[in-house]
């Protein structure tokens, strides 16, 4: 027995027949004193609902139930999973729901009581798709007091870079405009069964109670998804598509109309998506 009272992770994998599948990319972490530090890095559970995407064989979900998360509620694809977790939820009676579905459809927002944390170690582009999101709600705050998250270390340098950094770009803008990330942990390949190529590292980021600027979701992810698509150009070529007269845009938010994308602040693209929003306000 583990120190948690429930079997190995290697057991529960072999008892239910969880190889590892590349197509949902399974990469399991079976130390548990690795999962509890995952846990430890969401901050105090106690008084919160978890939403866990992804919890597999379950070595993470044992860590925030043993942490003392109030609730967690899992979302997970692969039934082959299911079994592993109906023991877990057994074993802490009232603290596991689990869903079974693809969280990039599964709403399950109204199964969590706030304050909400949400933790997951996901395939790298289930992860990203589902941090936008997370991240371009259009009201804030958000659902989420906090997003714990496994990435590949590029895409965590990526989250948390500062302008002028070749990592700068749209992950950055839109996790450091109304949140606060850092990351909290390196792994090694050799932490997961089975390795991947890459190393990982977990990115904690705090939602803020209000934006840094003020700007509309949808607009600014239009304006940093124009803008970085095409990060070498200057920026009154590479923005051309969102107005024609996008250079006295780019002159009221005080951005010179030969710079690049890499070099403008947060601050610059806020105001940027303000004076595009002035000219052509739209709903949502
Ligand atoms: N949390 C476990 C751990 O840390 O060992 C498993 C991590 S493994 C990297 C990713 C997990 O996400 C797998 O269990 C996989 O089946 C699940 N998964 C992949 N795509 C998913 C999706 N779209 N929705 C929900 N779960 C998904």
């Amino acid at each position: 027995m583990s120190a948690d009272g429930l079997p190995p992770l290697r057991e529960v994998i072999a008892a239910h027949g969880l190889s590892a599948r590349k197509a949902l990319g399974q990469n399991f972490i079976l130390d548990l004193t690795l999962t509890a530090r995952i846990a430890r890095a969401a901050g105090d559970l106690s008084a919160c609902d978890v939403l866990e995407v992804g919890p597999g064989p379950g070595g993470l979900t044992r860590a925030l139930l043993s942490e003392g998360a109030r609730r967690v509620v899992a979302v997970e694809k692969d039934a082959r999973a299911l079994p592993a977790l109906a023991q877990i939820a057994a074993h802490w009676p009232g603290r596991l729901e689990v869903v079974h579905g693809d969280a990039l459809e599964a709403d399950v927002t109204g199964l969590l009581r706030p304050p909400v944390r949400v933790v997951a170690n996901l395939p790298y582009n289930v992860g990203t798709e589902l941090l936008v999101r997370w991240l371009t709600p259009p009201d804030w705050p958000p659902f989420w007091t906090s997003l714990t998250l496994m990435f590949q270390r590029e895409v965590a340098q990526r989250i948390v870079a500062r302008p002028g950094e070749d990592a700068y770009g749209r992950l950055a803008i839109l996790a450091q405009w109304r949140a606060s990330p850092r990351i909290v942990l390196d792994l090694p390949p050799g932490a997961f069964v089975p390795p991947p190529k890459v190393s990982s590292s977990v990115v904690h980021i705090e939602a803020l109670p209000e934006p840094r600027f003020p700007a509309r979701a949808a607009t600014l992810s239009r304006v940093v998804a124009a803008a970085f698509n095409q990060r070498r150009k200057m920026l009154r070529s590479s923005l051309r598509g969102l107005a024609p007269d996008i250079e006295d845009h780019l002159a009221r938010a005080g951005i010179p109309p030969t710079e690049r994308a890499e070099r403008v602040s947060l601050e610059g693209f806020c105001a940027l998506s303000r004076s595009l929003d002035a000219d052509a306000p739209q709903p949502g």
